[in-house]
């Protein structure tokens, strides 16, 4: 009984923390790398950690886009699936880890679908649409 309370204090205590933090970095947020910077550690934290794919100017052609859309849209590809197998060859979580090494600029997979993905996020389609369009595009070639 007493654990249950400690923990609904303890809940209450990092929300109001996360509410203090939300409006002291409001009125900085511009908008693009700066508010990045501006907002807290643990946001730029986060922002760094998704900003780990290869540079796209080392590729050309189809591939390049694929790590440019990963380098500009990496909060897109962090929730897609790729389906060429890398789940379960490489331990990968997501199509975002594709680019994150070379492995991307070796799969046509890989690469149709972050294309695919960011041609569908520009038409103004949700994730959860662009996830059923990738599975039902992609997901039968094993
Ligand atoms: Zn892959």
């Amino acid at each position: 009984m007493f654990k249950r309370v400690n923990l609904v204090v303890a809940m209450l205590g990092s929300a109001l923390i996360v509410a203090a933090v939300c409006s002291l970095a409001g009125p900085v947020r511009t908008g693009g790398h700066v508010a990045a910077a501006r907002a807290g550690e643990g946001e730029a934290q986060a922002a760094e950690k998704l900003r780990v794919t290869l540079d796209p100017k080392q590729f050309q052609g189809d591939v390049r886009k694929a790590y440019e859309v990963a380098q500009d849209d990496a909060a897109l590809l962090d929730q897609l699936h790729c389906y060429c197998g890398c789940d379960k060859a490489d331990g990968h979580r997501n199509l975002l880890d594709c680019y994150r090494t070379e492995h991307g600029a070796h799969c046509e997979i890989c690469v149709g679908e972050a294309n695919d993905a960011e041609a569908m996020a520009q038409r103004g389609m949700s994730i959860d649409q662009i996830r059923d369009a990738l599975r039902a595009r992609y997901a039968h070639e094993d």
